[in-house]
């Protein structure tokens, strides 16, 4: 240990290096703190890509296990450090490199904090639509390496289609440039996107080229309130079916309306079992003809309540309640595990039915919400006390549940990734021959396999 630290200390130099007990402590886990593993050994900070190459050349030759880091904000234990070694924190490398406006891309460090990103896009008319909830701590270079999506992506569509290139330190230290800044590019296998959604388990992403949009002139926030889970599931997807695509489509149950109603001015009608939350974006008249176009849908299927809020201050207080859902949740249970099912939309109302059976049969709390225009509905188990039992209870309701969403066409993963939490069920999904891809695509990558190990899959036996 004490060699090791004088080795990174020598290379890094000792800003860039943690070792103290009290240091390491908040890296063992990410945001759920159930996927808590022991402390790594040491934390590197690095601040440029070469940096990082010479810290994981160094690790590659010492057998050093590596996991990347962005924030920790994780619901799926990706950034714990499984195996002890070291955890590469990016939260140094937080530079905007470049923003070219005349061909609509911007250069980013991996570490630069979403919502600084889209600060700085905006202050220049300028707009980058992904927008996972944890924005204000997140990292591109995360969002990058999980695929995050958020309520944007109905319309906008998630991080990998905003990644025209990486740059990624390989498990022996080399650097790549894999994609670029066009918007096509055909030049064989596609690299850049097979680190995108890699879980830190290829290498390490230092710097990425996105691609930008010009900010909407004009945006409007409606919200539905429905009688039944039912009647909001198919309003959902008759909304879709209708062509008004909402840039954002939440699906609120009457648990999550009522957690939310503590940050919202007026607060929102609590008497339906659901409401769906939307942004209309585009210019003026879009947006006027698509809020109206709601407004009669929504009247026709008998929706009990329609507001579309025209005063941004209260539209905002919404979606601030919105994003700060999970959080608030957590404080209301002893532990929640967040659950990231995705099934195609026509089959929410079906999906939505079987969670709720399962709830009822077991006797436990199961909230859903989630991005619903995407199919991504978040089933959160709620615990109201830690124990066996309850664990137990838990496992098995996500069992079902992951099972159910897959017999509808489905997947077990629509933004969150598969870390730990989803490592049993992966092959459930893809089947033995893909997974046996994945598994030489590693070894390919990372004969050695330093690179986060432990996640995706079970470890051998
Ligand atoms: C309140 C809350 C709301 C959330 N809402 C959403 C949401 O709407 N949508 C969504 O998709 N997710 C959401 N999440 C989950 C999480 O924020 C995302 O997965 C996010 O992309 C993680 O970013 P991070 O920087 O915190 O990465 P971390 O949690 O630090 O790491 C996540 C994974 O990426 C790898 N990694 C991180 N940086 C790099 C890098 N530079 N190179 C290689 N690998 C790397 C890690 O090894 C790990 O496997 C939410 C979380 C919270 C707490």
């Amino acid at each position: 240990m004490k060699g090791l630290a004088k080795d990174l200390n020598h290379l890094m130099g000792e800003a860039a290096v943690f070792t103290q007990p009290e240091d390491l402590f908040a890296y063992q886990s990410d945001a759920t703190h159930y996927f808590a593993t022991g402390a790594p050994v040491a934390v590197v900070l690095p601040e440029e890509t070469d940096q990082a190459a010479r810290l994981v050349e160094y690790a590659h030759s010492h057998d050093i296990p590596l996991t990347p880091r962005g924030a920790g904000s994780g619901l799926s234990g990706g950034c714990t450090p499984v195996n002890g070694g070291i955890v590469v924190d990016m939260k140094r490398m937080n530079r905007i490199l470049d923003v070219n406006r005349g061909n609509m891309t911007a250069r980013v460090e991996a570490g630069v904090v979403l919502a600084n990103f889209h600060r700085a896009m905006e202050k220049q008319g300028l707009f980058y639509p992904p927008d996972p909830q944890s924005m204000t701590v997140c990292t591109l270079g995360g969002n990058i390496a999980t695929r995050a999506g958020g309520p944007r992506a109905v319309k906008y569509g998630t991080t990998g289609q905003y990644v025209l290139g990486v740059t990624a330190v390989l498990a022996d230290g080399e650097v790549i440039h894999a994609g670029g800044q066009c918007v096509k590019q055909s030049v064989g296998y596609d690299l850049t996107h097979l680190f995108t959604g890699s879980e830190g388990t290829l290498g390490v992403i230092t710097a990425a080229n996105l691609r930008i949009l010009p900010l909407p002139a004009s945006h409007r926030t409606a919200v539905v309130v429905c009688e039944t889970l039912d009647q909001a599931a198919v309003m959902v997807s008759e909304i879709i079916a209708a062509g008004i695509v909402p840039a954002m489509l939440e699906f609120l149950t009457q648990m999550a309306v009522g957690v939310m109603n503590s940050m919202i001015r007026p607060p929102l009608n609590a008497q339906g079992q659901a409401c769906l939350l939307m942004d209309f974006d585009g210019s003026p008249r879009q947006v006027e003809e698509d809020t109206a176009k709601l407004a009669d849908m929504a009247r026709n299927l008998g929706a009990m309540e329609t507001r579309i809020i025209t005063d941004e201050k209260e539209a905002a207080t919404y979606w601030k309640a919105r994003s700060s859902l999970y959080p608030l949740i957590l404080t209301m249970a002893k532990k929640v595990i967040a659950e990231d099912v995705t099934v195609p939309r026509n089959r929410i109302p079906d999906f939505v039915r079987a969670v709720q059976e399962i709830s009822g049969r077991m006797g436990i709390l199961i909230g859903i919400g989630g991005h619903a225009g995407d199919g991504n509905m978040h089933p959160s188990i709620l615990f109201g006390e830690v124990s066996p039992e309850m664990e137990e209870k838990a496992r098995q309701a996500i069992v079902e549940i992951v099972k159910k969403g897959l017999e509808l066409g489905g997947t077990i993963s629509g933004e969150h990734g598969i870390g730990l939490h989803k490592a049993e069920f992966l092959e459930w999904e893809i089947g033995p021959a893909q997974l046996k891809i994945m598994k030489r695509v590693k070894k390919a990558l990372d004969p050695k396999g330093i690179m986060n190990p432990g996640k995706l899959w079970p470890p051998a036996g």
